[in-house]
């Protein structure tokens, strides 16, 4: 239960003053949620810059193109002529060094004289601008009166907005917002508070949506700093929560003895790579001790995670426990049911797949089966989650794409069996650093070395006024017998304007190409994207025009050739998944990226990274060089994937602090008792991290 200390802020936006259901909408898409953003919410969405008014001039001293606070007296006004209504509303001031004229744009009659009474004195904030030899300010940012000036800040917050939202009314949302701050606990420690000379919340709070300083917002000041600690510190804990959580009986084995392993291993048309090798020895070790495992898997597309996470369910099948593996995708649930279904039929692993296809009667017997123990590994999407999906002994949770998922949904399948095992594949290769910060204290193992065979890629970078010539190309491959893929553009944030994209270049390669051209995107029903990507795999369909469906892991060696269009809009670690796409068979593959001109730095850095290198480990690195982690796991902001505060590049010291300490909490009081631990349960709730708790009762 929340602690009700937390109500107020807890409580929807729209209870504040002067919020109504237009900017509720507004701020539900500016804070990236789904439902009513809370209080909570708005005073966690920090300042990105400030504007300094505390300048106060007088008029002749007036610098312009500096933002200035003027003291003056209101001559008169000169609105707009009623035949030219689009001409400004003037209203002339000055004071006893000059004058100034405030220009007003389409203003509602009457509301400049309201603002700016003749006679007046009034303070006005703008920036200061001179046009035909007089100062002017168009559209003052502040006009107030005296007892207005008496409360007006000289520094004010500048936030990130979206479309319709009015800096002034964020600005005042996020002012009542504060009001409704109540005094929380201190959860930090009094060592930590002191070391790192954090403020306490409130105050910290405060100065970032109040600033005294100019400095007060900068991320590395203690005021953000603080707030990025307390973010680390529930993620962190959170983390640590769900790892402590239990210990399995020791003798309550999750390994056997290995003969299904070996027959698998016997069946496999290839020896595993030594990376692979000491990966399923790492595994097989945690799998028999009494410890939970908690490991992630990582590897380039194409490096065989698979039959690493198969070999790790037969272990768990020889012990007579089951295993699930639970895909982001229906298509890549269906990729590894295929990949592992001739090994596993000859080794006599019982597997079968759920996925929200599976209905009715079907559905039934199956989950019949699966609680009665006639399953060995189940493989599906998050309709393994379900609840009405029981299994007799699940001892082993494969969780593909972890990023893709929230904790939340690991839980979920964790808490379907005893002491379940926990195996997480990702093929984003992902900086150490950042492991210890999203996966928290996970051990990892590396699949680095690419499976024997394998041709390299030959990449290349292509202006798309050359459009023309790569369809030729693609023409010629064509008729070689090659399978392409051509990937659209991906437009930020409109899956309309992505699939019209697609569509467009589809119909135009159709009309060259004729029959032999297929369309995938996001949009399919699952069936039929199956469909498509089947008649693909089957070379009925040689030209598979896609969206990003493609991303991940489907695995169509046969496909060679790759065009990706507007490449310069893709991040590297995105650039570098579509690409694995190919490169997968015996065959010499090439991958065009068509960019459009002119290419900024940025662009042409990244390109030269992707045309480099198919190491997905260097390519993480130097995306992380490049742009910050955000990127690396495809996360649109610059912070910390999963992350608002925290920001890897000025924040990282915190993060093994952040960590220290919760350890340290878990070690002196893990069960969260006692003062410290109320405290610390509200941490929790303010940051969304209290998945965990509900395990602290029933342990
Ligand atoms: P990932 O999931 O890591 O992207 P997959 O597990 O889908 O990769 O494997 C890609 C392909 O490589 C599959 O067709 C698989 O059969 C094959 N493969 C896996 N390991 C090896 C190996 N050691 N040698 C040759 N081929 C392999
Ligand atoms: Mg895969």
């Amino acid at each position: 239960m929340r602690p009700t200390l937390l109500n107020r802020l807890f409580a929807p936006v729209t209870t504040l003053p002067g919020v109504g259901p237009k900017q509720e909408k507004l701020l539900r898409y500016l804070l990236g949620r789904d439902e009513t953003p809370r209080i909570v919410d708005l005073l966690l969405h920090l300042p990105s810059s400030v504007i300094d008014r505390r300048a106060r001039p007088k008029i002749r001293d007036a610098v312009p193109g500096t933002v200035v606070t003027l003291e003056v007296t209101v001559d008169r006004h000169r609105p707009a002529p009623p035949r030219n209504p689009r001409a400004p509303h003037l209203v002339y001031a000055g004071d006893d060094t000059g004058d100034v004229v405030l220009t007003y744009f389409r203003a509602q009659p009457g509301y400049v004289e309201k603002l700016l009474p003749v006679g007046a004195k009034r303070y006005v904030s703008g920036t200061a601008q001179m046009f035909d030899g007089t100062l002017q300010i168009v559209h003052p940012d502040r006009v107030v009166d005296e007892a207005g000036f008496a409360a007006l800040s000289g520094i004010d917050p500048v936030y990130p907005l979206t479309e319709g939202l009015a800096l002034g009314s964020l600005r005042r949302a996020v002012a009542q917002a504060l009001q409704k701050l109540p005094a929380l606990p201190e959860w930090i420690s009094p060592e930590v508070i002191r070391r790192c000379n954090f403020p306490p919340l409130t105050e910290a709070l405060n100065r970032v949506h109040v600033p005294v300083e100019l400095t007060d917002i900068l991320p590395e000041r203690p005021y953000w700093s603080r707030l990025a600690f307390d973010e680390l510190l529930a993620g962190q804990l959170a983390l640590a929560l769900v790892r402590a959580q239990l210990r399995r009986p020791a003798g309550d084995r999750h390994a056997g003895d290995g003969h299904l392993r070996k027959r698998i291993i016997d069946a496999l048309p290839y020896a595993l790579t030594s990376s692979q090798q000491k990966a399923v020895a790492a595994i097989s070790d945690d799998l028999r001790q009494p410890v939970r495992m908690l490991r992630l898997l990582q590897g380039d597309v194409g490096s065989g995670k698979t039959v690493v996470a198969l070999l790790a369910s037969a272990a768990v099948a020889e012990a007579g426990k089951q295993a699930a593996l639970m895909a982001p995708t229906e298509i890549l649930a269906r990729q590894h049911i295929k990949t592992i279904t001739p090994l596993a039929e000859r080794a006599g692993l019982r597997i079968a797949i759920l996925t929200g296809r599976e209905k009715g009667k079907e559905r039934r017997e199956l989950l019949a089966r699966l609680l009665a123990g006639e399953i060995d590994f189940l493989v599906g999407t998050h309709a393994l989650i379900q609840d009405d999906v029981a299994f007799k002994a699940l001892a082993l949770a494969v969780v593909d794409e972890q990023h893709r998922f929230g904790v939340r949904e690991r839980l979920a399948l964790t808490a379907k069996g005893g002491a379940v095992d926990v195996l997480v594949l990702s093929a984003t290769p992902i900086p150490r650093t950042l492991v210890l910060t999203y996966f928290g204290d996970m051990d990892v193992s590396e699949l680095r070395e690419k499976p024997a065979g394998r041709q390299p890629i030959d990449t290349r970078a292509v202006a798309d006024s050359r459009l023309p010539e790569v369809i030729d190309a693609v023409g010629r491959a064509l008729s070689a017998g090659r399978l392409v893929y051509w990937i659209c553009p991906l437009v930020e944030e409109s899956e309309t304007v992505d699939l019209a994209d697609a569509q467009a270049r589809f119909e135009r390669l159709k009309a060259r190409f004729g029959g032999q051209v297929g369309l995938v995107h996001g949009k399919m029903r699952g069936s039929e994207k199956d469909r498509v990507m089947a008649q693909f795999a089957a070379s009925e369909i040689r030209l598979l025009v896609a969206t990003t469906v493609v991303e991940v892991g489907v695995d169509v060696p046969q496909a060679t050739i790759m065009v990706i269009e507007n490449a310069e809009r893709f991040g590297l670690a995105q650039l570098h998944q579509l690409r694995g796409r190919i490169g997968r068979g015996s065959e010499a593959s090439t991958c065009l990226l068509l960019y459009k001109e002119p290419l900024n730095e940025m662009s042409t850095a990244r390109l030269k990274v992707i045309r480099e290198t198919t190491d997905g480990f260097r390519i993480a690195e130097e995306d992380l060089k490049l742009r910050g982690e955000g990127d690396v796991l495809g996360v649109r902001q610059s912070g910390l994937p999963g992350y608002r505060i925290a920001r890897s590049d000025v924040h990282a010291e915190l993060i093994a602090q952040a960590r220290d300490e919760a350890l340290r909490i878990m070690k002196d009081n893990p069960k969260l008792n006692g003062t410290q631990g109320e405290a610390l349960r509200c941490l929790l709730y303010l940051f969304e991290r209290d998945e965990a708790l509900p395990l602290l009762g029933a342990g």
